[in-house]
This record gives C-alpha cells, sequence and structure tokens, in this order.
C-alpha cells in the first residue's frame, strides 16, 4: 500500500494531525488529493468497550485493552480534562516556546469546541476561595499552579470523538483499524514507511509514504525505546513517575472541587526533594484500570458528566530521574509495576493511609467497614509498600502530610491508596521544529515522543504536525 502521510496511532496526536492538515486544504484539491492513513492497532471508537461495565472486574482483554486502544487513544475512557494552559500537559512548551504553545492551545480548544466541547471553565472565578487555597498551599510549602479546564466528562468525550472520526472519514481519511504497526523501514537515514501486521492475519504488509507521523501514546512508548534503540532515532531517557491513585470522599474534597474542579499542587518534600505532584483529579469520579500489552495492570481514574460517586480521587506522584550506570526509566517502572501485580495476585493493590502508618496491611474486611468504599471494585486490599521503593513512598507519604494542610483531612487514616500509577512517556525523541526525527521523513508526536502528557497538549502537538505538513 502506497501513502503520502502515514499516521500510526488514531490517538489526539495522530487525528488532530489529520483534521488540522484537511482545515488547511493540505490535503490537496479535489482533483488530486493526498491520500491520508491512519494506522490504529484497535477499533473504531463504536466498537470499543470495556466489558467491566458488566462483569464487575478486569477480564484482562486480549490482544488488547479497549481503556487505551482505538479510534481516540487514552481519549476515549478519559476525564475528558482539557487543560488550557501551558503549564500543564508536559514539556511541548520547552520545544516550541511557551506563546507558541499558548496559542496552539487556544485554537485547539475552539476545534474542541466546534466538536461540541461544553463551553464552561473550570478553575476560573471563585478568587477569594482560590486565593484561600493558595494561601493555605503556601504555608504547606506548596505550589498551586493555576489551570482553567474545560472537562467533558467520559461518556461526552466519546462522543466529541465519535463525531471527529466520521468527520475525517468523510474527508477521506482511510484508517486501517486492527493494524498495528511493528517495525519501520528505513533506507540511508530515510523513512520510507512501516512494516505492519492486520490482527488474526499471519503474513505482515508494507505501508510506504514519503511522510510517516509515529503517535503511539504512551501504550506505544515502550515499543518505541526499542524501535529508537534498533534504528538509531536520537532520544534521551527522561523522567518517570511513580505513584499511587489516591481516593476519598468528596465531602474533604468539596472546597477545593468545587473552587477549581482539579487541583494541581506540586511540592519537593524532604529529605529527597523530588518533584511530587497532585495528577487528573476526578470529582465524584471512578478508578479506573488500564492493562498493557506485556500484562501489565495499572491504576488510572476518570469521572462522568451526569453519573456520580461519593468519592474524588486523583493522582500522587514522584517524578524519578536515571543517570549512569542506569537509564531505562520504562523498565524501572515496569518492574514495580510487575511486583506490585505479583502482590495483587494480577490485580491492582489497595491500602488505607493508617495502616501504610501503621506498618500493616489492609485486610479485606478492615476495607467493607471503611466510610470510603473503593470504586474499583475489585482492586485487592494488601500492602502497596512491599513493592513500592522507599524512595517513592516517602515521597509520597511527605506529600500527603503537606497536603492535609490544604486539604484538611486528605491524611486521615481511611483514605485509599491504589498502586501502581505509573506514567511512560520517558522516552522523549530528539525533534527539530517541523517535529521530525534525525530520519528523514519520520516524526513523532504525542505521549510516546516524550513531549506531552495530556489530551489538549497531545492535540495541540497534532494541530502543529497538520501545519507543518500543509
Ligand atoms: C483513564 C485515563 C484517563 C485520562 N484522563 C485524562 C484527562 O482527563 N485529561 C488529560 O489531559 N489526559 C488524560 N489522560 C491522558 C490522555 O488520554 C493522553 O495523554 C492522551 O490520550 C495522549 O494522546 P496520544 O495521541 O499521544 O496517545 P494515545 O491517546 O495513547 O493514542 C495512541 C494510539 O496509538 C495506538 N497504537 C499504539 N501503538 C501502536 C502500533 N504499534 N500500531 C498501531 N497503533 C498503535 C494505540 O492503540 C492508541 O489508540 C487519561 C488517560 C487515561 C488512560
Amino acid at each position: 500500500m502506497n501513502c503520502d502521510i502515514l499516521i500510526i496511532g488514531a490517538g489526539p496526536a495522530g487525528i488532530f494531525t489529520a483534521l488540522e492538515l484537511i482545515r488547511r486544504g493540505g490535503n490537496g484539491s479535489l482533483k488530486k488529493q493526498k491520500k491520508i492513513v491512519i494506522m490504529e492497532k484497535g477499533s473504531p471508537i463504536e466498537n470499543r468497550a470495556c466489558p467491566k461495565i458488566h462483569t464487575k472486574k478486569c477480564m484482562n482483554c486480549k490482544p488488547y485493552c479497549h481503556i487505551t486502544t482505538g479510534f481516540s487513544g487514552a481519549g476515549a475512557f478519559s476525564d475528558g480534562k482539557l487543560s488550557l494552559s501551558c503549564e500543564v500537559g508536559g514539556d511541548f512548551p520547552d520545544l516550541i516556546g511557551r506563546a507558541a504553545a499558548q496559542e496552539l492551545i487556544g485554537y485547539t480548544d475552539g476545534i474542541y469546541l466546534e466538536f461540541g466541547a461544553v463551553t464552561a471553565v473550570e478553575g476560573l472565578g471563585n478568587d477569594e476561595k482560590i486565593k484561600d487555597i493558595r494561601r493555605r498551599a503556601i504555608k504547606a510549602g506548596l505550589k498551586l499552579v493555576d489551570c482553567p479546564i474545560r472537562h467533558l466528562g467520559t461518556e461526552k468525550a466519546q462522543e466529541l470523538y465519535h463525531s471527529i472520526q466520521a468527520w475525517l472519514i468523510d474527508k477521506g481519511v482511510e484508517f486501517l483499524f486492527g493494524t498495528e504497526c511493528t517495525n519501520l523501514i528505513l533506507e540511508n537515514n530515510i523513512c520510507k514507511g512501516v512494516q505492519a501486521h492486520e490482527a488474526g492475519k499471519t503474513e505482515s504488509f508494507d505501508v510506504l509514504a514519503p511522510v510517516t507521523i509515529v503517535a503511539a501514546g504512551r501504550r506505544g512508548a515502550d515499543w518505541l525505546e526499542k524501535i529508537c534503540r534498533e534504528h538509531d532515532i536520537m532520544h534521551e531517557s527522561g523522567t518517570v513517575d511513580i505513584g499511587v491513585r489516591v481516593e476519598l470522599r468528596n465531602e474533604i474534597m468539596e472546597e477545593i472541587n468545587k473552587a477549581l474542579y482539579e487541583s494541581k499542587l506540586v511540592g519537593y518534600p524532604k529529605p529527597f526533594k523530588d518533584k511530587v505532584r497532585t495528577f487528573c483529579q476526578n470529582p465524584g469520579g471512578f478508578v479506573s484500570q488500564e492493562n498493557y500489552d506485556n500484562y501489565l495492570a495499572v491504576v488510572n481514574g476518570h469521572s462522568y458528566k451526569e453519573m456520580k460517586s461519593r468519592n474524588t480521587n486523583l493522582a500522587i506522584l514522584s517524578s524519578h530521574n536515571f543517570s549512569n550506570p542506569f537509564n531505562q526509566p520504562i523498565a524501572y517502572a515496569q518492574k514495580i509495576g510487575e511486583l506490585t501485580n505479583m502482590l495483587g495476585n494480577g490485580h491492582i493493590l489497595v491500602q488505607r493511609y493508617g495502616d501504610i502508618l501503621d506498618g500493616k496491611r489492609t485486610w479485606q474486611d478492615e476495607l467493607e467497614r471503611s466510610t470510603v468504599q473503593p470504586t474499583l471494585s475489585d482492586a485487592v486490599a494488601g500492602d502497596i509498600t512491599s513493592a513500592m521503593p522507599y524512595r517513592a513512598m516517602i515521597n509520597i507519604i511527605n506529600f500527603i502530610e503537606a497536603l492535609d494542610i490544604v486539604v484538611p483531612g486528605f491524611a486521615s487514616a481511611e483514605t485509599l491508596l491504589y498502586s501502581p500509577e505509573l506514567k511512560f512517556y520517558s522516552n522523549r525523541i530528539k525533534l527539530n521544529s517541523n517535529l521530525e526525527t534525525n530520519i528523514a521523513g519520520l516524526h513523532c508526536l504525542g505521549d510516546s515522543s516524550g513531549w506531552t502528557r495530556g489530551l489538549m497538549m497531545a492535540s495541540a502537538m497534532g494541530v502543529l504536525m497538520g501545519r507543518v505538513l500543509e
């Protein structure tokens, strides 16, 4: 197969590349239209469904997990929180400059609005309340980052991405669903296309294109790192985030949920002074599980616009860097995940904060009589500290104690900590201003490029890619 532009991965980064290219007329005239192909391992959005809604437990779907795979990538079952500040969502602004990144975010937000995003923006107004929260954060040694948010909610996010899918198909974009890119085809440092494999078929086939864009997301980050090593694609290992998903009652989080919806708090707790931060807060939300191809089960969270739980969940992430003699942060995080999964017999582990401080595991019956009932029904009560490295655990405990000053009750004995929460975006690809790698014709985008870590930033990077190709 031949095409003009080949995009690997139909996540926000990939689909916004095609969207912007077509919006700008860069796909050519009707007479001579450029052929854009998007190759996606998973299914179209209407065929994506997590069976857990019926089974109440993770079925470890094969060949892939629907939560992260298929049209709109990890965006489909996400909380659909669009962060509208370039301070949040990754280091892409370091690549193109803050002003350019903010302009792209504003423009991309406009596209989301055109496709039906809610007009309300959270985290604006409430000035006196926010001042109060900031005052307490300063007292606790934490920085409160301002970030207005447009919250779609999981069900609305799916509707919106469905409209984008229909629009792209209508404009002539060809999708190869159920097709996995297995390798790149390189000749003399030029990318000629990719090798691919269609699910259920034995033979592989080639797709040739003068422009190949890899936007494989976090689930593809590990694969892309191997490809980089194999083909000498310039990359560097960055920071890996290791943490926990915290769940508490809405009553405790009420003030901050109402004023900000999502609190972006950053600290450097003693004694290690590593960066620790809150991430992906879901008021009235649900803790969820995502599975990676290498059998790794990791915890995440999301919330619906309408259906609400009694709890709020958020991640606390501790950032770790490595240099010499070891510099494989993805592999390090995977080992922690594997160990935690082993202790949970393949399930996500959950422990009460008070039990962590008391040096004991949590038992199922103790969990059952707690005020905070886990929204991840098949999480297993146990001891996350047996798998969490000392440094990360101390960072998390000290950060929670600081958070208790900002949100009284945060560090209560019944607060739940789920593990492992790991973020695989630590392989950073070296890119020029055209988002091109050192291999001519090969571009990398979104979370798998290591430059983004959120819906808006990944979408905005896609928009820039579309403009570059125009
Ligand atoms: C449960 C959950 C909740 C989240 N909530 C939020 C939120 O509220 N706000 C926010 O900003 N971010 C959130 N995120 C993160 C956000 O979804 C990601 O940052 C974003 O989707 C990244 O976009 P991307 O295009 O880079 O990659 P992805 O969305 O991961 O898409 C990559 C696509 O590439 C495909 N792929 C991978 N490898 C291959 C291959 N070899 N061949 C073919 N296809 C391949 C995958 O199947 C996938 O569909 C959440 C994530 C999850 C899992």
